[in-house]
């Protein structure tokens, strides 16, 4: 990533929190309820679930072609998070930065960290549930994860919180409108 990309007159918005906590939820608020703001479609070689679209909820590689994007220098950023990589397209993100748009990246905290090298005026939220079992609830609710997945979800969690100490701000995802509105601020601030 070249510094110049830097200049930009958009700004950045990091969410990350652990699996489950409500990240895609809110950030899907964000874009009903503010202008001007891109979210970015993330890379990854994840196999596909229930319910998701290619193209929509993630574009959906082979680790092959995963390694030929990071060897083309094409990701802002990428992580192995749950045995699987996944990566942020940067081409997208130098345009919507360029337009002045709001870039809101949903991505785990090492991703978070290697964002906020590039860019350090970027604004980290690290979105926690408002106690623990209500994350086994909600990612078992949300009927998307066979057992594996959400065993080592709910496993890597207490790490991905340890790491919420690094970000800007931290928002409990408790009532998800209070929640919204908390983020809402911190955006416009
Ligand atoms: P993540 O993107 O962090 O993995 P999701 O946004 O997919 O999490 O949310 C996981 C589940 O929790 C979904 O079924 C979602 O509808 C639900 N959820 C999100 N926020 C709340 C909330 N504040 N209260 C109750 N359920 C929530
Ligand atoms: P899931 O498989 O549940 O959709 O996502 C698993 C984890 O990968 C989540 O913590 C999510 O934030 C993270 N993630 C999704 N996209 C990216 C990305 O582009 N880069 C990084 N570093 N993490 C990502």
């Amino acid at each position: 990533m070249s510094k110049d990309s830097r200049k930009s007159s958009g700004s950045m918005i990091i969410i990350s929190g652990p699996s489950g906590v409500g990240k895609s939820t809110i950030c899907k608020q964000i874009l009903k309820q503010m202008d001007n703001v891109y979210l970015s479609i993330s890379v990854t070689t994840r196999p596909k679930k229930k319910g998701e679209q290619d193209g929509v909820d993630y574009f959906f590689l082979t680790r092959e072609d995963f390694s030929k994007q990071i060897k083309a220098g094409n990701f802002l950023e990428y992580a192995e998070v749950f045995g699987n990589l996944y990566g942020t397209p940067k081409d997208k993100i130098n345009e919507m930065l360029e337009k002045g748009k709001i870039v809101l990246l949903e991505i785990d905290f090492q991703g978070a960290e290697q964002v906020k090298e590039l860019y350090p005026n970027a604004k980290t939220i690290f979105i926690l549930p408002p106690e623990h079992k209500e994350l086994e609830n909600r990612i078992t609710g949300r009927g998307r994860d066979d057992e594996k997945d959400i065993t080592n979800r709910l496993a890597g969690a207490g790490r991905e919180i340890a790491e919420s100490m690094y970000f800007d701000y931290k928002v409990v995802n408790d009532k998800l409108e209070k929640a919204v509105e908390e983020i809402l601020k911190i955006i416009n601030k």
